[in-house]
């Protein structure tokens, strides 16, 4: 294969992932204010000590359209 062929494929495959991770936001119901979209920005997962006990105690934030006002604002909590 040559390298013009490499970088076409790679540039192939970006796009794929792109359109896969797209499709499956699309697809994803926000659990906070149930609109389709990932809006939950995980900034520490869940620790293995909660996944063994069944809890959830990572920490993030919610980026749902509705927490903010057209200046970026966040409203209330
Ligand atoms: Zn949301």
């Amino acid at each position: 294969m040559n390298a013009r062929q490499r970088n076409k494929n790679r540039r192939n495959a970006r796009a794929l992932e792109e359109r896969a991770r797209r499709k499956f936001l699309s697809q994803y119901r926000c659990e906070n204010c149930n609109e389709f979209g990932g809006h939950w920005v995980s900034t520490r997962g869940i620790s293995l000590a909660a996944m063994i006990t069944g809890q959830d105690d990572q920490e993030g934030f919610w980026t749902c359209p509705k927490l903010y006002d057209e200046n970026g604002r966040r409203i209330g909590t």
